[in-house]
C-alpha cells in the first residue's frame, strides 16, 4: 500500500508537466516544456536539473512568467519539477549527518548539523530521489519514442511509484511534541525540525534564543498566577541550562580545539556561573555576563547556586550552598523566593542567554541575504 507520509511528502497537487517533442527534418529532437497544478492546497513547486540518467545535478530558479531560468550546470539536462507537501513545505535531507526536515524552499544549511551546501537540490530526501529518476525515465522514454506531440508527465502518480513499497523516513515515527515546526524570527523562513532546537535552515540562525522566550515567558505566567516561586526560579535556571548546552555542543563539535580544551568543554556545566562565564570568555571569547552590573551578577550566580538546592536538597540550604554562594543562611533553612526574584531570575537569564547566543553567531554569521529580505518585507506591511 502507497505510504500516506510519502505521498505527502512529495505528490497532492494534482500537477502535470507538459512536453511538446517536436523532430526536425533530420531527426533532432527538441522540447519544450511546460507545469500546472490544479490542486487548492497550499502547494508549491520547485524544480531542479538532472542528467537523464535520474540525477539531479542543480537548481532551477524559477522565476515569474516570462523570466528565463539559470542554464543547467551539465548541457542535455531534464528540469524535473517536484512538489511541496500539502503545507507548502518540502522534505529534505541532509547528506552530511542523515537528519530529515521540511523546510519552505530555498535552504541551503541542515538545521541539525550546519553544514551548507551548494544548492537545495543536494538536500533531495531518499523519495525525492526516485521521484527524480522515475520522472527520468519516463520523459527519456518520451523523447526516444519517435513521436512528436505532447508527452505528460503526472506528477502524483510518479510520486506514488516512487513512494511504493519504501519505509517511511524515521521523522514520521516521531511524537508530534519533538517536532518543532518554527519561524525563524531572523528571516522568517519556516523549518520543521525533530525535537525542537536548530538552526534556520535559510539562514542559519539557531532557534534556541527564540524557543527559551517561549519559556520564560510561561514561567512569568506562573509567577504572575501565583505559582511556586522556588519552582519558577529553579526551571528559569534549568531552562538556561539547557539551552547553554546546546550552544556548548555545537561549539565543540565545529570549533578545532586543543585535547585539553576538548576535555575541559566535555565536563562544562553551567553551577558556577562565574567560572563558566570565563571559561566561555577565555576559550570562545564569547563574554556572556558583559553589560551585567556587579549586583546583577552577585544575584544571578546566587540563583544558579539556589538552583541546585532547590533540585536536589529540597529547597534547604546545606553546607556546600553555604560555602559556595556566601549566603547569609543558616544551614537547613528552606530557601525562599519572592515575585521580584523570580522575575528579576528570568530578566537575568534572558540577558546571558542573549549574549551567548549573539556570541555564538560572531563565530558562525548567519546569511545575511535573506534576514535583509526578510527585513524590507516586514517594513513593507
Ligand atoms: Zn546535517
Ligand atoms: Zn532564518
Amino acid at each position: 500500500m502507497q505510504s500516506r507520509a510519502e505521498l505527502e511528502e512529495i505528490a497532492h497537487t494534482g500537477g502535470k508537466v507538459s512536453f511538446e517533442v517536436a523532430i526536425d527534418a533530420s531527426g533532432n529532437v527538441s522540447y519544450s516544456v511546460s507545469y500546472r497544478h490544479s490542486s487548492p492546497t497550499a502547494a508549491a513547486m520547485f524544480a531542479v536539473y538532472a542528467i537523464p540518467q535520474g540525477v539531479a545535478v542543480g537548481d532551477i530558479k524559477l522565476g515569474g512568467i516570462g523570466t528565463p531560468w539559470n542554464p543547467a550546470p551539465i548541457p542535455g539536462c531534464f528540469p524535473v519539477f517536484i512538489s511541496s507537501d500539502i503545507t507548502g513545505m518540502f522534505g529534505h535531507e541532509c547528506p552530511s549527518c542523515n537528519g530529515y526536515w521540511r523546510a519552505s524552499y530555498g535552504g541551503t544549511i541542515c538545521p541539525y548539523c550546519a553544514i551548507e551546501v551548494g544548492g537545495s537540490y543536494q538536500f533531495l530526501t531518499q523519495a525525492q530521489k526516485r521521484y527524480v529518476k522515475q520522472y527520468c525515465d519516463l520523459l527519456s522514454d518520451a523523447l526516444h519514442s519517435g513521436q512528436a506531440g505532447t508527452h505528460t508527465i503526472d506528477m502524483d502518480a510518479v510520486a506514488a511509484a516512487a513512494g511504493k513499497d519504501h519505509e517511511k523516513p524515521s521523522f514520521y515515527y516521531a511524537e508530534e511534541r519533538q517536532q518543532n515546526l518554527f519561524s525563524c524570527v531572523a528571516c522568517g523562513a519556516n523549518t520543521d525540525v525533530l525535537g525542537i532546537y536548530a538552526y534556520c535552515g535559510c539562514c542559519g540562525t539557531r532557534n534556541d534564543f527564540q524557543e527559551l522566550e517561549k519559556v520564560m515567558e510561561a514561567i512569568r505566567a506562573r509567577i504572575n498566577g501565583g505559582g511556586k516561586l522556588e519552582s519558577c526560579v529553579k526551571d528559569a535556571v534549568a531552562a538556561f541550562d539547557s539551552f547553554a548546552d546546546q550552544y556548548r555542543k555545537q561549539l565543540l563539535e565545529l570549533v578545532p580545539l586543543t585535547p585539553a580544551r576538548r576535555g575541559r568543554f566535555e565536563r562544562f556545566h553551567f553551577h558556577n556561573l562565574q567560572t563558566a562565564a570565563s571559561g566561555l570568555k577565555e576559550v570562545f571569547d564569547i563574554d556572556i555576563v558583559a553589560g551585567i552590573g556587579a549586583d546583577d551578577l552577585a544575584f544571578i550566580t546566587l540563583m544558579f547556586h539556589r538552583r541546585h538546592v532547590y533540585e536536589h536538597k529540597g529547597g534547604e540550604a546545606d553546607e556546600k550552598y553555604i560555602a559556595d554562594s556566601g549566603d547569609a543562611v543558616r544551614l537547613k533553612q528552606a530557601l525562599r523566593e519572592s515575585p521580584e526574584s523570580a522575575h528579576r531570575t528570568v530578566n537575568l537569564v534572558l540577558k546571558l542567554a542573549k549574549r551567548l547566543h549573539l556570541g555564538f553567531h560572531e563565530i558562525f554569521p548567519p546569511d545575511e541575504i535573506p534576514i535583509e529580505r526578510h527585513k524590507q518585507r516586514s517594513r513593507k506591511q
